[in-house]
């Protein structure tokens, strides 16, 4: 049996109904992936690059897994799939992604996966909700805590709390 690994997961959407896309991905999530142990809230983030495209909502959530990186890569992608086969029909586009931020302090190199997620310390919007939720959490490969890397970050795209 595999030891229990603390990961964060980076969820995104800008189609469809995306407060329930996020719901139902929490949902299939603690199904597929294991115990939720914090969720932050969602934030709404102009589109990173395309300002045409409407904004996004994202969340970060954290759960403790015992799934081995490349099994909870084929959950999530098998959630992105259930999640956006109902829009597909309409949008053609993806509604959710879900990415792998941290797996433990693991850091992974494979032609499929790149732990931690190489955008992590670019992006206000994984940033923002990972201090709300784990700010002293360390980059594994910088030793910043996250709260470091926010404080330091230089993207200068709004992200802005969501209240529901
Ligand atoms: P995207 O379209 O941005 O969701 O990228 C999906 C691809 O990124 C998949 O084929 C994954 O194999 C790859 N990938 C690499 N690293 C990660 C990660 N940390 N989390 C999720 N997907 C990843």
């Amino acid at each position: 049996m595999n030891n229990y690994q603390t990961v964060f997961l980076g969820l995104g959407g800008n189609l469809g109904n995306i407060q329930a896309n996020l719901q139902q991905a929490v949902v299939l999530l603690q199904k597929a992936v294991g115990e939720l142990i914090t969720q932050s809230s969602i934030y709404q983030t102009r589109a990173w690059g395309r300002n045409e495209q409407p904004d996004f909502l994202n969340q970060v959530l954290c759960f403790k897994t015992q799934l081995p990186a490349n099994e909870l890569l084929t959950a999530i992608q098998t959630i992105e799939t259930l999640l956006g086969r109902k829009r597909e029909e309409h949008w053609g586009a993806r509604t959710m992604d879900i990415d792998i931020l941290f797996y433990g302090q693991e850091c992974i190199h494979t032609p499929t996966l790149l732990v931690p997620h190489p955008y992590i310390a670019q992006r206000r919007f994984v940033l923002v909700p990972l201090v709300e939720i784990a700010g002293d959490w360390l980059h594994p490969q910088t030793q910043k805590s996250m709260r470091e890397l926010l404080f330091e970050c230089e993207d200068k795209l709004e992200v802005n709390y969501l209240a529901i």
